[in-house]
């Protein structure tokens, strides 16, 4: 009888659905079985060929991004590209998942066999939602998916994780003559190769032209992230499918460009580098709350901690001490 990881294995690497949804459920269990099963999944997946291009499109909620993700993910497709779509969206996990949600916010490319959807997952995983994504992110790509879009909620610490496990990152704003740029945290316009101003509609081309002509003043004044590349900023209109080409044309020149310069390659070395030690200190934190005998001496401690007879600094200590010294 094949394992579990076994049979997942051969599912994913032909590409079945089932097998994909399947195994990124097991990679989203903290059950330590699962996570031994997924250890094993992950390390076959390894020489499997990596994506094409890794691309976090992040913006504020109401910019357009699952409108502009499914317009996108389509015209990407029509193109030959597989199209596999991860969202890291706190909120929907405060709503406790959102499948339905997402299948509704991108109704044609939910459906559409050459993309897959998935959403966050359901159930507050603390400092865990970044490493998923990463292997989910591995795992699709594994699966024969080439461009590869994480959307994230422009507006808090989410974004550098992200961007830690991707190649780009694409920042949507709204067409409001820059008032909003106040707002959004100087640290996410640095982090953005492309800023795209959605809704620039029609009846709103000259407010949306001004806001790009405020934003590509703005991020002339902030640190460059690469020398190859010069931040973009583009106009869209995700409802009506406009300016959608000239996104699909900018990223694939972005990957062009930084794989030449060799530096696509080089960005993914040290965030693969980046992802062991993540893996490794969870697997010290795992191993430290399996310990028998720190398991006995921490509530001691947490006791005489909370009662002031022992300082936070001290219990630590004795608490790595007494860990150190049962590995012996
Ligand atoms: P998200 O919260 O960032 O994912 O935003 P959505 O994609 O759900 O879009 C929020 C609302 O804006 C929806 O009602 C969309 O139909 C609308 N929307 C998205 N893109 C455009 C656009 O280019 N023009 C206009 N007028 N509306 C848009």
């Amino acid at each position: 009888m094949k394992a579990v990881w076994q049979q997942l294995h051969e599912g994913i690497c032909q590409g079945q659905r089932r097998a994909i949804a399947k195994g990124i459920t097991l990679l989203e269990s903290s059950h330590p079985d699962d996570a031994r099963q997924a250890a094993q999944l992950l390390a076959a997946l390894e020489n499997q060929p990596q994506a094409r291009l890794r691309v976090a499109i992040s913006g504020p909620p109401g910019v357009g991004k699952s409108t502009l993700i499914e317009a996108l993910g389509l015209r990407a497709i029509a193109e030959g590209l597989r199209v596999g779509v991860l969202t890291v969206d706190p909120s929907s996990r405060v709503s406790g998942g959102s499948i339905l949600g997402d299948k509704t916010r991108m109704p044609r490319l939910s459906l559409h066999p050459a993309a897959f959807i998935r959403p966050s997952p359901a159930g507050t995983i603390l400092g865990g939602v970044a490493r998923r994504t990463r292997e989910t992110i591995r795992l699709l790509e594994a699966a024969g998916f080439d461009l590869l879009l994480v959307e994230t909620v422009g507006v808090g610490q989410s974004e550098t994780e992200v961007d830690g496990m991707v190649d780009l990152f694409v920042l949507l704003l709204l067409p409001n003559g820059g008032d909003e740029l106040q707002g959004i945290k100087r640290g996410i316009m640095e982090l953005a190769e492309i800023i795209v101003i959605n809704k620039a509609d029609q009846q709103w081309q000259d407010l949306a032209a001004n806001t790009a002509a405020q934003v590509s003043q703005a991020i002339r004044l902030l640190q460059r992230k690469h020398t190859a590349w010069e931040p973009q900023v583009l106009l869209c209109s995700a409802l009506h499918h406009q300016g959608i080409d000239r996104l699909l044309e900018h990223l694939l020149a972005y990957g062009q460009t930084m794989q030449q310069a060799g530096v696509l390659q080089q960005k993914r070395q040290a965030q693969a580098a980046l992802w062991m030690w993540e893996r490794v200190y969870e697997g010290l934190r795992l191993q430290l709350h399996a310990d028998t005998l720190v398991g006995q001496l921490a509530p001691q401690l947490e006791a005489q901690v909370a009662q002031g007879a022992l300082g936070p600094i001290e219990a630590a200590e004795q608490l790595l001490h007494c860990f150190a010294n049962a590995r012996k």
